[in-house]
This record gives structure tokens, sequence and C-alpha cells, in this order.
């Protein structure tokens, strides 16, 4: 196993045509940040594991197939009777103005708890992923993620935490707090420039990346959108440029593609610039495609698009 990962996934629906508000008709998607990195991974021919609960529905099991399809293994996710698989709808009116709205509250996967972690299973990966949403959800996830990273620690498996803020699900101060306590205990970190201020209050992106490091991370990845990514460790550091798409559809999932790309190339045992320029390619892709996971590409395609981007988009 090269990466296991732990989180919600949702039924997505996006309206056919128009606002959610009028729309009639949606199409039916499923998105969550750890899966979509899991297919981003399996995309690109690594073994990745998903880690999850969903209710014992029909969209929980219609879930189920659609990751396993994707070659994610799906064997540690549990079905339950008590809760319902979570719901979202997504509105993209451009670039700049996505619009979500959740059915998450009291959701399966809120419920999940420490004792669905088997250490025997973790301990098969070399990297654990993480996202900040997960600890969001309740309490219990958050004791999930605390202690799979406590599994991690004792097992030499490299933490990647990707902080993804998720404002709407959390009061600002507790996820601050939460935030950094995670940060500070992972090896490498993956946030954006907004989520750096928020965590910092600091928005220069070099200054950023320093304060990263100092509270713990070895790596740091701070994406700057369409400019591509800076990344830091101890020696250095360095801005990597972006990829020039044509036209984004869908600028959501550009960061978990980011990071299947990135820590792909890790396992290829890629120089760290040449992997985080293999997670810009992969984020830059996944813009051009409705949805959370459609864009994602597989080997060939993410080659051949870092060699000659203008060509592929053409
Ligand atoms: P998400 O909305 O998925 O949480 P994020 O805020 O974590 O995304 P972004 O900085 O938006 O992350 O995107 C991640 C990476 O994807 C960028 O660092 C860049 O490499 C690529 N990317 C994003 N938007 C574009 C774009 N418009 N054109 C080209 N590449 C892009």
């Amino acid at each position: 196993m090269d990466i296991v990962t732990i989180g919600e996934t949702m039924v997505l629906l996006t309206p056919e045509n128009g606002l959610m508000k009028y729309a009639t008709t949606y199409n039916r998607k499923y998105g969550g940040a750890e899966s979509n990195f899991a297919i981003g991974i399996s995309r690109l021919g690594h073994q990745a594991a998903w880690i999850s609960q969903v209710g014992n529905d029909e969209l929980g099991k219609g879930m189920i197939s659609f990751i396993r399809g994707e070659g994610v293994h799906v064997d540690k996710v549990k079905l339950i009777d008590s809760a319902s698989t979570g719901l979202y709808f997504k509105e993209v009116r451009n670039e700049s103005d996505v619009r979500v709205q959740y059915y998450r509250k009291g959701s399966a996967a809120s419920f999940m708890s420490p004792d669905m972690l088997d250490e025997e299973y973790l301990k098969k990966a070399k990297y654990l992923h993480l996202t900040g949403i997960t600890p969001a959800l309740s309490d219990s996830c958050y004791q999930v993620i605390l202690q799979a990273i406590e599994i991690a620690k004792r097992n030499g498996i490299t933490v990647v935490f990707d902080p993804n803020l998720r404002k709407k699900l959390w009061s600002e101060e507790k996820a601050r707090k939460v935030l950094l306590d995670i940060a500070g205990q992972s090896d490498i970190i993956l946030p954006g420039v907004a989520e750096g201020e928020f965590l910092f209050g600091e928005s220069d992106p070099i200054l950023l990346g320093k304060r990263f490091l100092e509270h713990g991370a070895k790596i740091v990845v701070l994406k700057v959108g369409a400019k591509g990514a800076y990344y830091f460790t101890s020696d250095e550091y360095k801005l990597v440029p972006g990829f020039k798409v044509e036209k984004v559809v869908d600028p959501v999932g550009a960061g978990d593609g980011f990071a299947a790309g990135f820590v792909s190339g890790l396992i290829d045992e890629l120089t760290i610039e040449k992997a985080v320029e293999r997670g810009n390619a992969v984020g830059a892709l996944v813009t051009t495609i409705s949805g959370d996971v459609e864009g994602l590409p597989e080997k060939s395609e993410i080659e051949r698009f870092i060699h000659s981007p203008a060509e592929d988009i053409s």
C-alpha cells in the first residue's frame, strides 16, 4: 500500500443547467477531499486505501462501488444503519464564485470513531493523508485523526496534511486551534495562502512557508492557484510555476489533485521540485473538467501534459 487516507465523501449534486435555486435536474457525482486524493493516486498508478463510514443506503453503496471502481481499496469503509450518507450541492458560477450547500450534519461519516482504525492495516502504508475537514465533522472524528497520527508516528509512516479550511463547518477559533495542532504533528503540509493567513495572520508566501517549517513540518508546499506552488524545506525554497489552461471549467478539486500529483511524485522518488511540478500539472488538468475527480489524469496523460501542455489542451 502506498497511501491511506481517512475522511468523508458525499453524494454531490450539480445543477444540469443554471442556478441551484431554480434547477430541476441535477447531475449526481461523488466528492470528498480524501477520496478525490485517493482516486488521483490510483489513476497515477499507485495503491491507495480510503477509510470512511457511509450510510447503509443506496447512495452509500453506490459511492463505495464508484470509488472501488477507480481502483481504490475500500475494505475499511464501514456501512452503518443509524445515519445517512452525506450530501452536498455545488454550483459553479465562474472560476472565483463557487457556491456549495452541505447536508452533512449528523452524517454517517461524522460518527467515525478511533475504534475503526486497524493498526495492522494502516501500517502497510508509506503515507498517511489527512485533511482539516475530518476534525471539523465532530469530536470523535478529531479523535480519529489524532489516533491515526499516533499510529503513523509509531510505524514510521509519513503524515501529509492538507488543511482544507472549511469555515462553514466550525468556529474560526476552534478551526485555528485544531489545524495548528495537526499541522504541528505533520511531516508534509500542503496549505493555500488563504489558509496560511488564517493560521498565522501573514500573507507573504515566503514568510508563511517559514512559519509552517518552524511549526514542525519538514516539507511545506504552499499553493498559489494558477501561479503554481512554492516548496520549502530547511535548505531551500522555490516557486514552481503552474501550467496554463485554456478554460477553467470547475476549480474545485484542484487542491486534491495537486496533493495526489505531488505525493505520487514522492512515491516515484522524484525531486521535491519535480513532484511539485507534477502536482501543478494535475491541479491544472482537474480545473478543465466538471466534477471533483473526473479531470484527474492517468500517468501517461500527465507526462504528456507536462512535456507539451499547450498541445494537450488545444
Ligand atoms: P481546492 O479548491 O481544491 O481546495 P486549493 O485552494 O487547495 O484548491 P489551488 O491553489 O486553487 O488549491 O489549486 C491547487 C493547484 O492547482 C495550484 O497550486 C495549481 O498548481 C493548480 N491550479 C489551480 N487553479 C489553476 C488554474 N486556474 N490554472 C492552472 N493551474 C491551476
